[in-house]
């Protein structure tokens, strides 16, 4: 093949060179046994995984420009110039110019080799490059971007605040929307709406600042970006507890523009901390896309003040990172870990960060909880995303929990957990009642179980804090906190699960969520409290005792940071319950906090328990335990038991169901092991003879056969069968979606083409 290189003449008098040609060839780079555009003729395929380039050049003293043309790009290809990578190719169909700065010294005197070539996963598609130069001026110069010049500050203290900054762009989007016709028959077309798309912005320097597409984390505040001539918007944000700061940028080419934002915290948290007890780091937990020096940045801007780390399977302790960072003061942080096994995901914490971590080896769950109890320092075991739609991995399938007894089927007495992660914002369930409902389970069955929320954030835009817990503590100052104190109040249930709301309540102007109330009068006056920042909204609040809405509020929209304040008074209940307030609202779609799953999600914000003596005995008596008592009273049989049932809730009637449903198995149990004695004995007596060497051969047949089981085996075939065909479905699926991707991806490559 020809290189076709050529040094232009030197500086011109202007200070400015034209350009030094690389190359003016196109070269086809890609996968030869399978070109995705063979109708292009022009262009022969020349080279499989790579393309070298050689050309003369002189060391370089300021930054300069190389300019590439690429198109067909939909894998990561390397760009490397003397084999040192400089960047990748922007993914797109079109041949494009793209630009990639040299720093000084990236060319040398003499010969250089520019290389296109293999991606950063080893996949390759067909690509055509080349066409390439190099400008002689630095690239914001080249191209003629505006500086974008950002402080946020706080409006009250008017002191930079660690904090998010997001950017994005109006295009038109296309999007299938159902209609019906002239006969009522529905039919679908296309239409193009204006959508919000975050944009790439060119960074100096990215000290103290963590950058993604259209996301900025800064330190203190300040960040510089260089982007093109365009009209943009700008949000400055701090995560739940502040309000956002907008701005629409028309900015020229070469303009430099100084943005002031302030923001004001909007929602009063006094008395608790913001805690995300579920943090990873690509670091140590090996996916996602953030490093440590970006995580404890991320932390800080979005205005979490206990930072639990739980990386899969190690222990990370942030504060020499921070330190280096100079954040050690911006929050408290714990070492924590995700103990990751094949029965489900668990938070333990504190943790020794000197420890061995838990073996996670274990698919025994008692052992397993056992093993995390033991590890050095511990105090509270969460169980995560514990209905996740993810493989195999969710705990209560597992254990076969059943949400309306909140017993596990898999014959687990007792789980030995604190808490369970109710809202994961990572993997928010559809059904928002679901992981409530099994909790609401659960403490019916007699578990204290706490509900708690959290990020499980693993890359830069998966919020970290988004999901989180408010925390009782006597110290607002997370520099000070006392993490005894935290763990005290996590254990007690001092706790408010939120996910863009804040809900918390008040019994009769003093008790507290976490409280037992001792001696209720005949009415209970709940006064509830919702908050979020003004760009949240409620619609709907609903209390739970025992699990059953026993009211609702529908909720206006409002920019205010209260969004509820009432009380409502309920009747007390005649037996012991557990009162919850639940508020819930639309979900956030706005770029700068967009909720997981988008527009069909939700955001929430409960309340822990507070617990109600109504039956004045001085103490808590959960579902399960009035069940257990009236079976014991009256019998198992729902017609003697059905009187008294009447006076209780359904939680109560769905506890005795259980415990009649435990009784006939035991009994069938009980029955079975005596048929198969019997049976046993049976063999034996027909089998029994006198001669050795008959006796022998018996002996040796029954060796072999398996032991006597009556029950018909079709009931263990046919369970066989449905996870067969389960694993062969979803595997299938996954099979055929990547093959239709596939296949549109070369269709829509082949039209462009033709
Ligand atoms: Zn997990
Ligand atoms: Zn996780």
């Amino acid at each position: 093949m020809t290189f076709l290189w050529l040094a232009l003449a030197a500086s011109s008098a202007a200070g400015e060179s034209p350009p030094l040609k690389i190359t003016d060839q196109l070269y086809h780079v890609g996968d030869n046994d399978r070109p995705e555009w063979k109708d292009i003729t022009s262009i022969q395929p020349t080279h499989k995984s790579k393309v070298e380039i050689e050309f003369d050049s002189k060391e370089n003293e300021r930054k300069l420009v190389l300019e590439i043309q690429a198109g067909g790009v939909s894998e990561d290809w390397k760009v490397r110039l003397n084999d040192k990578e400089i960047g990748v190719l922007k993914k797109g169909e079109d041949l494009t110019a793209q630009y990639f700065e040299l720093q000084r010294n990236a060319l040398r005197n003499g010969k250089n080799k520019l290389t296109v070539g293999e991606t950063r996963d080893g996949n390759i598609d067909d690509i055509y490059v080349g066409k390439a130069a190099i400008h002689d001026r630095p690239l914001r110069d080249f191209l003629g971007h505006a500086r974008v010049n950002v402080l946020v500050r706080d409006a009250e203290s008017g002191d930079g605040l660690p904090s998010r900054i997001t950017v994005t762009k109006l295009v038109d989007k296309k999007e299938k929307e159902k209609y019906k016709d002239e006969d009522g028959k529905e039919r679908e077309r296309e239409v193009t709406k204006k959508a919000e798309e975050l944009v790439d912005l060119t960074i100096d320097d990215k000290k103290d600042l963590v950058v993604r597409k259209g996301i900025l984390y800064t330190r203190k505040g300040q960040a510089s970006f260089d982007i093109p001539a365009g009209e943009y918007m700008l949000y400055a944000t701090r995560g739940f507890e502040y309000g956002v700061h907008k701005e629409r940028l028309k900015l020229e080419k070469r303009d430099e523009r100084a943005v002031d934002c302030m923001i004001r915290r909007e929602v009063d948290t006094t008395g608790y901390l913001a805690a995300d007890t579920h943090i990873h780091t690509k670091t140590h937990s090996g996916h996602g896309d953030i490093d440590m020096e970006e995580r404890v940045i991320t932390i800080a801007g979005e205005g979490v003040e206990l930072a639990v780390a739980t990386d899969h399977n190690h222990h990370t302790d942030y504060v020499p990172t921070m330190e280096k960072v100079g954040i050690k003061d911006a929050y408290a942080t714990i070492v924590g870990n995700e103990v990751t096994t094949s029965i489900g995901h668990f938070n333990a914490f504190p943790i020794d960060k000197k420890s061995d971590p838990p073996n996670a080896d274990h698919s025994d769950w008692v052992r397993l909880v056992q093993e995390m109890r033991k590890a050095s320092g511990v105090r509270v075991v969460i169980v995560n995303h514990p209905r996740r739609s993810l493989g195999r991995q969710n705990a209560f399938e597992m254990i076969q929990l059943n949400p309306l007894t909140g017993e596990s089927h898999s014959g687990i007495e007792s789980l030995g957990i604190d808490a369970v992660e109710i809202l994961n914002g990572k993997t928010l369930e559809d059904d928002r009642m679901l992981t409530l409902n099994d909790w609401f389970g659960l403490l019916n069955r007699g578990y204290r179980m706490k509900a708690v929320a959290a990020s499980d954030s693993h890359a830069v835009n998966e919020i970290v804090g988004q999901a989180r817990t408010y925390v009782a503590s006597s110290i607002d100052d997370p520099r000070k906190i006392r993490i005894d104190e935290v763990c005290d109040s996590f254990l007690a249930g001092k706790l408010l699960v939120s996910l863009g709301l804040l809900t918390n309540m008040r019994v009769d102007g003093k008790h507290q969520v976490g409280d037992f109330i001792e001696a209720p009068g005949d009415e209970l006056a709940v006064e509830i409290k919702v908050q979020g920042p003004s760009w949240t909204r409620a619609n709907r609040v609903a209390l739970y005792l025992n699990g059953i809405e026993v009211a609702s509020r529908e909720v206006p929209p409002s920019e205010e940071s209260v969004k509820f304040f009432e009380e409502i008074r309920i009747r007390t209940p005649d037996h012991d319950a557990h009162l919850i307030a639940v508020a819930t609202g639309p979900a956030i779609t706005a770029p700068f906090w967009p909720i997981a799953g988008g527009e069909k999600k939700y955001v929430m914000g409960s309340t822990n328990p507070i617990w109600i003596d109504g039956d004045r005995d001085g103490k808590f008596t959960c579902a399960f335990e009035y069940a257990s008592d009236l079976a014991a009273r009256c019998g198992l049989s729902g017609r003697s038991a059905e009187k008294s049932l009447a006076n209780y809730d359904r939680a109560v009637a769905v506890q005795f169901a259980s415990i009649a449903r435990a009784r006939i198995e035991m009994e069938a149990q009980e029955a079975y092991r005596k048929i198969m004695a019997e049976a046993d004995r049976k063999l034996d007596e027909l089998l029994l003879v006198k001669d050795p060497a008959v006796a022998k051969s018996f002996k040796e047949y029954l060796n072999e056969a398996p032991d006597l089981d009556v029950r018909t085996r079709s009931d263990e075939k046919e369970r066989m069968a449905r996870l067969k065909k389960e694993d062969e479905d979803s595997r299938k699926k996954r099979k055929d979606a990547a093959e239709k991707k596939r296949k549109e991806e070369d269709s829509k490559r082949k039209k462009r083409r033709v």
